[in-house]
């Protein structure tokens, strides 16, 4: 096991992994910007170095910084979490030749899943299904219209190497592709340094259901049951659920299954999500995988009872899984409200200094954040400032303790997305479950 573990993030998510690794007795390090000195992940570690001024480009994104970091203070590896370092091939490369883990996949791994069109080649080769669309990325708008011409509009123009919902388009003729096609892959250029695209059947209000893998070095990998994202603002999502309110068992084992079989075809080594759309029938299709920790894993805590951080710190460890799939239990159902610092119904930023906050507790409650009274939420970062997370014995009990932890939790100073997901909560499609990824765009046009 690791003895010091540096922690390349901030926010709940740096705080999260401080405490994994305080109960497995590992030390652990902070990195901080100047503008994050006084944040809680700093307060909380055994350590902490300044790594730089408050641009992330200039910070949590300072490989050179990190890792002398790394190598001052002796950690033995490094924890990226999510956003930033999390799915950078390079940065994992760079780990391994200076001796320190990364706490992750391979850096191939990273890399061929980080490429969605690669990825969705891979899953259609071993059979799992994927959304009709273009095997190869598109060269030219021609490419493009002939793609277009086989698949049927409406489509959904993909930066391959996108992420966090940005680098999308849906295109619904000829004439809107021409133009969308140069738009997207200039922007894609811009914002992931690679301007390639692919295209996509675009689903008409699909569910967004995921599965958790876990798989070890030596050959084993389970799944730990899904999670419905449908809750969505611009492809983000904001409220998680696990189980889903509305898959069959068939179909999730089919769902774990196909999860389970790309992880094996690639001998694939750590925690990881495989996402799917999944349309009224219950078809279901590969969109990506996530090869890190992501934001909404503590639904599948809730419900699974065990901790995913620790569990992919020991796999980066060498160790083996502690379990089967048999030994995985589904237990209760579990909800998870991200509170971001935004205007609740236009989503801009709301920066500020933290006035007042009530947390919300009781059974069944966990907040996640790294707020607290008189710390400053600045825009230099994304915006998500709290995880809301309950647990009931069913969905009626987890739905009962969410508008109640709701109604006690109060952050004052800064505006919240708290009232929105009163609002969503209370809504007939989030009440029975049939909610899809077009569902709050509608709520939001009728608020
Ligand atoms: P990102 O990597 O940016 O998160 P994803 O490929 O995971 O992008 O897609 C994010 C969201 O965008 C999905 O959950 C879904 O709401 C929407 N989306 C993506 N592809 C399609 C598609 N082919 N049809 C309909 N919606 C889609």
């Amino acid at each position: 096991m690791f003895n010091k573990i540096l922690i390349a993030n901030r926010g709940e998510i740096a705080i999260r992994i401080i405490r994994a690794c305080k109960e497995l007795g590992i030390s652990t390090v902070a990195v901080h910007s100047t503008a994050d000195e006084h944040s809680l992940h700093v307060r909380f570690a055994d350590e902490s170095v300044c790594i730089g001024p408050s641009a992330s480009e200039k910070s949590y994104l300072n490989v050179p910084a990190i890792i002398s970091a790394a190598e001052i203070t002796g950690a033995d590896a490094i924890h990226p979490g999510y956003g930033f370092l999390a799915e950078n091939a390079g940065f994992a490369e760079i780990c391994k030749s200076c001796k320190i883990t990364f706490i992750g996949p391979t850096a191939d791994h990273i890399r061929q899943m980080g490429h969605k069109s690669t990825a969705r080649e891979l899953s259609e080769q071993i059979g799992v299904p994927v959304v009709p669309g273009s095997n190869v990325t598109l060269e030219s708008a021609e490419d493009a219209l002939e793609s277009a011409g086989e698949i049927g509009y409406p489509i959904i123009l993909k930066a391959a190497s996108g992420g966090g919902g940005r680098g999308m388009r849906i295109v619904r003729s000829d004439k809107e592709l021409a133009t969308s096609f140069e738009v997207v892959r200039s922007e894609a250029g811009a914002a992931f340094g690679d301007p390639s695209i692919y295209m996509e059947k675009y689903i008409e209000n699909p569910k967004h259901v995921e599965m958790q893998i876990m798989a070890d070095a030596h050959g084993n990998v389970i799944h730990l049951g899904e999670r419905e994202c449908s809750i969505q603002r611009r492809h983000q999502k904001l409220i998680e659920e696990a189980p889903s309110a509305t898959l069959s068992a068939d179909t999730r084992e089919a769902m774990g299954q196909s999860a389970i079989a790309l992880a094996r075809q690639i001998g694939y080594k750590s925690l990881g999500t495989v996402e799917f759309l999944c349309d009224k029938d219950e078809n279901y299709y590969f969109i990506e995988m996530n090869t890190r920790i992501q934001v909404e894993h503590t639904v599948t805590e809730c419900v699974t009872g065990l901790d995913l951080v620790k569990e992919q710190i020991r796999i980066a460890a060498g160790e083996s899984l502690r379990f089967g799939q048999k030994d995985i239990r589904i237990y209760g159902h579990s909800i998870e409200c991200r509170v971001n610092a935004e205007d609740p119904y236009n989503f801009l930023p709301s920066p500020g200094v933290i006035s007042g906050l009530n947390i919300p507790g009781g059974p069944g409650i966990r907040v996640d954040t790294a707020l607290y009274v008189q710390s400053e939420v600045t825009s230099h970062y994304e915006s998500l400032v709290a995880k809301l997370i309950v647990h009931g014995i069913d969905r009626a009990e987890a739905m009962a303790k969410m508008n109640r932890a709701l109604s006690e939790f109060h952050i004052g100073g800064i505006k919240t997305t708290i009232p929105l997901h009163i609002d969503i909560l209370a809504s007939d499609e989030f009440i029975d479950g049939s909610y899809h990824t077009g569902s709050l765009d509608s709520m939001l046009a009728r608020m």
